[in-house]
């Protein structure tokens, strides 16, 4: 059985890694104690301080060499997402693509790093501002996209001047461990990225440990209010973004083939196990064509498993996932939804023990019902009919979610208003899944995200770095100074 991390310890605890289109168990994965941690934060540190003081063009270079090691290794990425994520190969090459585009925002690190500068700001004096690096950031990452979060992290962390602790998910570990070496061949120092590999245990850990200075944390939302409170409480700056229940608008004008492809895209891509999968479908007006135009294309579509070129649509994580998704179709029926098509029957040819559930779309949902209330990370679409837009965004604004929404129309006044007042972090007009580009920063509202700041882009570059601003007099002896009587007060007036 192939074994993953390593421990200090005698007999340490370890989870299984499974194969979810096979149900097999391939891998082994062995969870860091505390003592794990500890001594894996003590050489980051010692990193860290070797590494605040490499030159931008250094640095710069290193994550250059990175960058072209991580393009020219795509598919050995995506195949090991794909063995133990589940997702197509396809859609495991898209997420290792959007995770290079933030490599490639942070290869600028020279020019996002440049301070402000103000001559004169009173006589003789200059004003500056410059960011330094915090020392060790820690990055705690979900399962669902292995290689595309850690990246929205630690290329910006590392290229600030930070060392960087990650701890992946244990579910689908082996793609960071690819990376770990991937950076090391760029020629990254040692100990400036380190993976730990474990549970709730080594996060805690990470989370009370006072040589970590900041936590970008990405997961559930209970997870993530629980790192954001414990992070806070250990003085640490966290940004800690959590689950998401996503909306579609669509209103009576909308294209409605376009629409729906978009939908089932949003709805079924990664078979429901992303953070932006639209599970909301918010229908304005007479919702039974789109119905048809959805039901119609989900039921055309192949799941099966991810390394199959046929397959649209792979297994969830586990079995346990599986069945959990199975119980919010069941409980939908019970509270007096519709099934319209049933992913709960699948069968899959020669997949017998594979995580599989076929694509679902409920129609006459409520905002009551636990299928529209509760996050269900699968390939379950809901509907739910309302008589105006107003209505509409009343309905997203009262979720407590606030990651994505969209709306579908060819009205503009309509369109600005969706974007103008609902209450969520991302937003796109007949763009269903609106994940922001690296150069933008990434993040939600509400419970979807605790914290201040987004994730890469610049707010990525300000919350791995700490502002310091410099106020310079340099006295000039050809001028002479005159003594005279020293001033207690503000200086006021037009003679400063
Ligand atoms: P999860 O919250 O179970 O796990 C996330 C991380 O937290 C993992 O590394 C895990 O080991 C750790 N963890 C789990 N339980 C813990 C505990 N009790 N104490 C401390 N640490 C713990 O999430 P998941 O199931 O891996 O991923 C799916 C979730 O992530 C969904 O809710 C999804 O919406 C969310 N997600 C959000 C975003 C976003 O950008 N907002 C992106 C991707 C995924």
């Amino acid at each position: 059985m192939n074994q993953i991390g390593m421990s200090g310890e005698a007999q340490p605890r370890t989870a299984p890694v499974f194969n979810p289109a096979t149900g097999q168990q391939t891998a082994e994965v062995v969870l860091a104690s505390t003592a794990d941690v500890h001594a894996g934060v003590t050489r980051a540190a010692e990193a860290a301080r070797a590494w605040r003081n490499t030159s931008l063009t250094a640095r710069s270079k290193i994550l250059f060499a990175f960058r072209e090691l991580c393009d020219r290794h795509r598919d050995d990425l995506a195949a090991s997402i794909t063995a133990e994520h589940g997702k197509v190969l396809e859609d495991a090459r898209g997420e290792v693509a959007r995770g290079i585009e933030v490599v490639e925002f942070a290869c600028g690190i020279p020019h996002l790093l440049k301070g402000e500068f103000s001559e004169d700001v009173s006589t003789g004096i200059d004003a500056s501002s410059i960011r330094q690096p915090l020392g060790v950031v820690a990055g705690i990452t979900p399962f669902n996209f292995p290689v595309m979060v850690p990246m929205w992290m630690y290329p910006v962390a590392i290229a600030c001047g930070n060392a960087f602790v990650l701890k992946p998910s244990e579910r689908d570990p082996s793609p960071t461990d690819l990376v770990a070496e991937l950076w090391r061949q760029a020629g990254l120092p040692d100990d400036v990225f380190t993976v730990v590999h474990g549970d709730a245990e080594a996060v805690n850990a990470l989370l009370d440990h006072p040589e970590i200075a900041a936590v970008s944390f990405v997961g559930s939302t209970p997870v993530a209010r629980h790192v954001f409170e414990r992070g806070h409480a250990s003085g640490k700056r966290v940004q800690a973004l959590g689950g998401a229940k996503n909306h579609a608008v669509v209103l009576p004008d909308a294209d409605l083939a376009s629409t729906a492809d978009a939908l089932i895209a949003a709805g079924y891509g990664s078979a429901g196990e992303r953070c932006m999968a639209v599970s909301a479908v918010v229908v304005v007006g007479d919702a039974q064509p789109l119905i048809d135009a959805i039901a119609e294309r989900a039921r055309a579509l192949v799941t099966g498993p991810g390394t199959d070129p046929a397959s649209d649509m792979g297994p969830l994580i586990t079995q346990t996932h599986r069945d959990r998704v199975a119980g919010y179709v069941d409980l939908a029926l019970a509270d007096g939804a519709d099934v319209v098509v049933d992913g709960r029957d699948l069968v899959v040819p020669g997949g017998d023990n594979g995580f599989f559930f076929g694509p679902t779309l409920v129609d006459n949902v409520t905002p009551d019902m636990a299928v529209y209330r509760d996050e269900i990370f699968g390939p379950v679409l809901s509907v739910l009919r309302v008589d105006t837009l107003d209505d509409a965004i009343e309905l997203v604004n009262a979720n407590p979610f606030g990651n994505g929404t969209a709306i579908f129309t060819r009205d503009g006044a309509s369109a600005r208003r969706f974007r103008r007042d609902v209450t969520v972090g991302m937003v796109g007009i007949n763009v269903a899944i609106p994940v922001p580009m690296a150069y933008y920063s990434f993040g939600g509202w509400k419970q979807s995200l605790f914290g201040d700041a987004h994730i890469h882009g610049m707010e990525g570059v300000r919350f791995n770095t700490r502002l310091k601003t410099i106020t310079t007099r340099w006295p000039d002896p050809s001028s002479g100074t005159d003594p005279g009587r020293p001033a207690l007060h503000f200086p006021s007036g037009d003679n400063r």
